[in-house]
């Protein structure tokens, strides 16, 4: 599933192809997404989008009175299409913008949704209202999760892929982020000092830039709007490296299964 990296870079990259342009049409191949896809979207014309946003993994364009609303769930993916390109099975969505591009959605499971919004206050929708913060923003800080991991007897990891505690952040960086703070994932959260935290955070933060920086993470069907594959993951240390070396000790790394989540770690590196 994508993350907060490689959305960010998704909508970085469709960002200047969309603001300020129309969507002259829309082309549904297929309704059925996680929602079937609203009759709004359907029958769009000559709409134009105001702004692009992202808000921990949901890309929204702001139309003058309305918003759209897109998550791509586990495998989808967003394309820029300049040229006549052969459409695909999986090729669900086409929004035709008057600048002579077309943006595709395309998604293999279908766990992805497109939702109609009926204001341009996208924040007040239920998908985004109940939100944690941005962990970028100065929002998320040490203070802040100290608060929180004091009251929770969750593992650490779990708690923070919740998005109503921190959002954006899944199994691939919450897992690389413990590794660096030397954090075993299945710690539980109130048995992190605060110094702990601290560094986690800065630790986050630091994955996250880093990642996006580098095109993000594709470990399994991610690629960009361009339809290129993102390079961080030359960079992971534990994600998906089970029973190879870890490259700071040379023992091997770990797996383990947490509530159907697979969970990786050095267990001499990470306490
Ligand atoms: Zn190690």
């Amino acid at each position: 599933m994508p993350e907060l990296p490689e959305i960010e870079v998704i909508k970085n990259i469709i960002y200047p192809y969309l603001k300020g342009n129309n969507i002259n049409y829309s082309i549904i191949r297929n309704r059925k997404l996680k929602y079937l896809i609203p009759q709004e979207i359907i029958s769009i014309s000559n709409e134009k989008i105001i702004n692009i946003k992202r808000r921990g993994r949901y890309i929204i364009f702001i139309l003058k009175n309305n918003s759209i609303i897109i998550h791509l769930g586990m495998t989808g993916n967003l394309l820029i299409i300049q040229n006549n390109k052969k459409i695909k099975t999986y090729d669900h969505i086409d929004l035709v913008i008057n600048n002579h591009i077309i943006l595709r959605y395309s998604d293999i499971r279908k766990f992805g949704f497109w939702i109609w919004y009926n204001s341009k206050h996208y924040k007040n929708s239920i998908f985004i209202k109940k939100l944690g913060p941005e962990p970028l923003t100065n929002t998320f800080n040490s203070l802040y999760l100290y608060r929180i991991t004091q009251k929770k007897k969750i593992p650490i990891k779990v708690l923070l892929m919740m998005n109503e505690i921190v959002v954006g952040i899944g199994n691939i960086y919450s897992s690389e982020s413990l590794f660096i703070s030397k954090i075993l994932p299945y710690r539980k959260a109130n048995t992190l000092t605060f110094i702990e935290i601290s560094i986690l955070v800065k630790n986050i933060k630091y994955i996250l830039y880093k990642s996006i920086k580098n095109g993000g993470t594709s470990i399994y069907n991610y690629i960009d709007p361009y339809g290129r594959k993102g390079n961080y993951s030359k960079f992971l240390f534990v994600y998906k490296r089970n029973n190879k070396l870890c490259k700071i000790c040379k023992t091997k790394i770990l797996k383990m299964i947490h509530r159907n989540r697979s969970t990786f770690f050095c267990s001499v590196c990470q306490i």
